[in-house]
């Protein structure tokens, strides 16, 4: 996709002609360049100028550019706090946790992934996660949260589904609204919960969370978790087919080393990190190891996909040097990751709301303009920062919707069902 400043990137309309198609490309490379000069230099003679200092110049960038985070916590904070109850509380704030819109208007927050989570019940569900619970009817109440709240507050937010809607939402002035469910256990073992989840909005689907599932082996979090499957069950291997078809983006933050190379070697669309550090700087399960990082870019036996740098202390640094994390912290996990795989891969994942601590500057979503000063300082310009702001994010999320369109053409809704299941063999019925 095109690496302009994210409101300088126009939405694609559905299946232009060629000559359109075309033309429209001569008016991405041409045109809006022209016209985000022009910008520019209209700002300058209004007499406001480029900022000098690296904050204010974070602040300006992030105007046409604003942020995109690829994992909020909000929904399940909400839950905990106020039982779900949407008239307990005023999303304008002051909120408790590290988010209300006053602050995320603050931030030059311009979209994010609310995460659908709600906790893992494996002892409840057994060994073979086979025995029912209530997580289906949780997560669907989340799913349902959220939904309200964007439509309560809709002068400040707007649900999307798509790379379009997203752009069409920061251009009306609010905030992109996509829903992340953040673990397969969600799904009751069924690919027909995931259509079903993917019918309400949801647009990535994390494969593990800090447990195992009846598809894939996660990471653990701060032990680790023993190996079930070796990665992905056989299941978990349909599971990532059927959400290439669905349209909805592999997210590999929390999942075990085998897991994400698995996934990895049979995606057909690009992937995503929602909210994960580099395991360089913090030796633990939860982080992405070198060898994984290197599978993300473009040419043979990679993957296009967007690592969204998690700002969670505990996983930035290591245990004795966690209290101490700073902008500067979250900085190096973005800079060393895109060093080694590209400019064109990093992205933002805060996981505000879902952690305890966050690091000294970064402390909630009014923050994220000191992140973008700190990379200025280190020489990161204009174009590389929208890039990480939300460029990225959309370029995944457009490779995504592609490849669905294409594999709809062809592949029908996937039957395939967890074999430990017996409930679903049919048998005859005497009418
Ligand atoms: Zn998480």
């Amino acid at each position: 996709m095109s690496s302009e400043p994210l409101l300088g990137t126009p939405g694609t309309s559905s299946s232009p002609s060629p000559t359109l198609a075309k033309r429209k490309a001569i008016l991405t490379t041409v045109v809006v360049p022209i016209l985000l000069l022009a910008g520019i230099i209209f700002v300058a003679i209004k007499g406001e100028g480029i900022p000098k200092d690296d904050l204010g110049k974070a602040r300006y960038y992030l105007k046409s550019s604003p942020v995109l985070d690829g994992h909020v916590d909000l929904p399940i904070a909400m839950r905990e706090i106020y039982g779900n109850n949407l008239s307990a509380f005023d999303l304008n704030g002051p909120l408790p946790g590290h988010y209300d819109t006053s602050r995320a208007r603050k931030g030059h927050l311009g979209g994010f992934f609310w995460a659908i989570f709600t906790e893992c019940r494996e002892e409840e569900e057994g060994a073979d996660f086979m025995i029912p619970s209530v997580t289906v009817r949780d997560t669907l109440e989340q799913i349902d949260l959220s939904v309200n709240l964007i439509e309560k507050y809709s002068s400040d937010y707007a649900l999307c589904r798509t790379a379009d809607d997203v752009m069409a939402a920061i251009r009306a002035g609010k905030i992109a609204s996509l829903l992340g469910m953040e673990g397969a256990h969600m799904l009751g073992n069924s690919l027909g919960v995931l259509r079903t989840y993917y019918d309400l909005g949801v647009r990535y689907l994390t494969l593990t969370h800090s447990c195992n599932n009846a598809f894939a082996d996660s990471a653990g979090i701060f032990g680790d978790v023993e190996e079930r499957w070796g990665g992905l069950s056989p299941l978990g291997r349909e599971l990532v087919k059927e959400m290439n078809r669905l349209g909805i983006i592999v997210d590999l933050s929390h999942v075990s080393d085998k897991t994400a190379l698995q996934a990895l070697s049979i995606t057909r669309a690009p992937v995503m990190w929602s909210h994960s550090c580099a395991r360089h700087f913090n030796d633990m399960q939860r982080n992405i190891p070198d060898e994984v990082l290197d599978k993300v870019g473009k040419g043979k036996g990679k993957v296009d996909g967007v690592v969204m740098v998690n700002f969670y202390n505990n996983f930035a640094l290591p245990k004795d040097q966690a209290p101490f994390a700073n902008v500067s912290t979250i900085a190096d996990h973005i800079e060393y990751i895109a060093d080694r795989i590209g400019r064109h891969h990093v992205g933002i994942g805060s996981d505000y709301d879902g952690v305890e601590v966050t690091p000294a500057g970064l402390e909630d979503v009014s923050k994220y303009p000191n992140l973008f000063a700190e990379l200025i300082k280190r020489g990161w310009n204009q174009r590389d920062l929208s890039l990480l702001a939300g460029g990225n994010l959309l370029r995944i999320m457009r490779g995504v919707e592609d490849v669905s369109k294409k594999l709809r053409k062809h592949e029908s809704p996937n039957m395939a069902k967890y074999d430990k299941r017996h409930d679903l063999d049919g048998h005859k019925i005497d009418f």
